[in-house]
């Protein structure tokens, strides 16, 4: 240390002037060795996003100098909400730290893996040699999570969607590499989940289009976009309605009329299902109350609404059922829930399926038969309805389709439940689902979903005869006119009985 003596004006002031060099270096040094904490996620200690950007700065700039390749990995949880709703988000944030780990073990000492935000992680793999190398790390961090994470005593399964991208001596910013990389990841989430894609600027774009959708889709509900089409539900014995099922359209300002397929996926990925769900049922419930106030629909009558399972996770779902029934006016009974049998677990959603069934609301398992059930789990859940899925339907002429669709109605009819064969096109395809002893149908050879406008006066008739014995052709969006669907009043016999 030493002393200096400054004179300023007439005072004499001492200062203690330290030897800068030994204590500024050890200063110095320490902030080296800890970085700013918005460089770091202080949960995994892994680097953050804004180290990840300044890293990626210098690497692309030294890659494109000498020619090397720069790739980075977009990894993202799958389902993890559903982790969080299961474990509690201290859990969840314990998974992190354990995914984190994980990849720190995968990855070689030169590459990084940051913590982009939320259950996003990033490896970074800098002076890559073999364009093929980045995709083989990919595959091994996925067949890695095959193996359970070991959470205290408890396993945990997680898998992973991941986007590779790379970028070659082109003039890309750390934010087109993530960007590519990011986009890359939801498509191996839209095409199944725990895989990895590869950017290319075609799916790219078809990417970005798929983002462009998503911002409009926000305001669709509220813009008065969304419309419901209605198909009816008949007893296959007589083709008297007996309910009729809510199909949720999209009319696009430029794209026209979209049917669920093109935005559904995107929704439910963007989080914007429940409030379309939340959408549909209270338009569709009000109209069927106003028909119901009509007198065109009888006692037996049911409303089948779609709802997506990501509905369970929220918390005023049934909250929101039993408002939407009480404001309407629509009685819990005419109320039927279609959820998809998919892969995913069902029986997590045995609560709020025995809720509704308090309510006196009834539950249709949709699309039955694609996903992983056994006709065993059928037992098991709170169902009232089961839906035997198109494929069959399609297929039945082939002695295991038919097999299949005769042993789930013995099943459901043992059970007590209804079944509904959906997708019946053909006249032949009407026999051999009732000679499989199936009593309810739906399928275009009855009827299209229609708009609201039409489904009135379809239903004033009471009932729907197949046309010509075979189904109606073309997009399942387009509008059909009555009289397509509908064969002159004085053919339609209108029956009650149920054979
Ligand atoms: P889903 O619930 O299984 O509905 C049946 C689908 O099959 C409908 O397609 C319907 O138009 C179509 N369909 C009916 N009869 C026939 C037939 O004879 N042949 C053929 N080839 N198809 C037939 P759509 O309206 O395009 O809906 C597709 C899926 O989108 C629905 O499948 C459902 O899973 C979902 N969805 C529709 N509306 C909603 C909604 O409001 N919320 C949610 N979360 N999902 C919805
Ligand atoms: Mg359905
Ligand atoms: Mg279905």
């Amino acid at each position: 240390m030493t002393l200096a003596i400054l004179v300023v004006g007439s005072l004499l002031t001492v200062v203690l002037v330290s030897a800068a060099p030994r204590w500024l270096e050890l200063r110095r040094a320490r902030r080296r060795a800890q970085p700013a904490a918005h460089l770091h996620d202080e949960l995994t200690g892994l680097p953050s996003r804004a180290w990840l950007h300044s890293r990626l700065d210098q690497v692309l700039a030294r890659a494109k100098r000498h020619g090397f390749l720069t790739a980075v990995l977009v990894l993202d949880l799958d389902r993890f909400a559903a982790v969080n709703n299961r474990m509690g988000h201290e859990q969840g944030d314990q998974v992190f730290v354990l995914v984190a780990r994980r990849l720190q073990e995968l990855a070689r000492t030169e590459d990084t893996v940051a913590r982009l935000d939320g259950d996003q992680f990033v490896v970074l793999l800098e002076d890559v040699a073999d364009p093929n190398s980045p995709a083989r790390v990919a595959q091994r961090i996925i067949e890695s999570f095959r193996t359970p994470l070991l959470l205290g005593e408890n396993e945990v399964t997680v898998s992973l969607s991941i986007g590779v991208a790379i970028c070659g001596s082109g003039d890309a910013s750390p934010s087109d590499l993530l960007r590519d990389g990011s986009l890359a990841m939801q498509r191996a989430k839209q095409k199944g989940k725990a895989r990895f894609e590869s950017f290319d600027s075609e799916s790219g774009q078809l990417a970005i289009n798929r983002l462009i959708l998503e911002a409009r889709l926000r305001d669709a509900a509220s813009e008065g976009e969304l419309v419901v089409h209605y198909q009816p539900v008949v007893v296959l014995a007589t083709r008297e309605i007996v309910g009729m099922e809510a199909l949720v359209r999209w009319q696009h300002p430029v794209q026209g009329l979209l049917s669920p397929d093109q935005f559904v996926p995107v929704a439910e990925e963007a989080g914007l299902i429940v409030q379309i769900d939340r959408w549909v049922l209270e338009h569709a419930g009000r109209f069927v109350a106003r028909l119901d106030q009509q007198g065109l629909i009888s006692p037996r009558f049911r409303l089948n609404v779609n709802v997506s399972v990501h509905n369970f996770g929220d918390r005023d779902f049934l909250e929101h059922i039993a408002l939407t029934l009480a404001r309407s006016g629509l009685a819990p009974e005419r109320l039927v829930i279609e959820i998809t049998e998919t892969g995913q677990e069902i029986e997590p959603l045995t609560p709020g399926l025995e809720q509704l069934r308090l309510m006196g609301v009834g539950v249709a398992l949709d699309d039955f038969g694609i996903g992983y059930s056994s006709l065993s789990r059928l037992r098991s859940l709170p169902v009232s309805v089961v839906k035997i899925d198109q494929e069959f339907v399609r297929g039945i002429t082939e002695p295991s389709n038919f097999a299949i669709v005769h042993s789930i109605t013995d099943l459901a009819n043992v059970l007590g439940m209804e079944v509904i064969a959906e997708g019946i096109e053909t006249q032949r395809q009407l026999e051999l689902v009732r000679s499989a002893g199936c009593k309810r149908g739906q399928g275009y050879l009855f009827s299209r979903p229609v708009p609201e406008e039409q489904i009135g006066s379809i239903l004033a008739q009471g009932s729907l005869s197949p046309r010509s014995g075979e189904g109606f052709h073309g997009s399942s969006t387009v509008q059909v006119p009555v009289s397509e669907i509908m064969p002159s009043a004085a053919q339609v016999p209108v029956t009650t009985a149920e054979h």
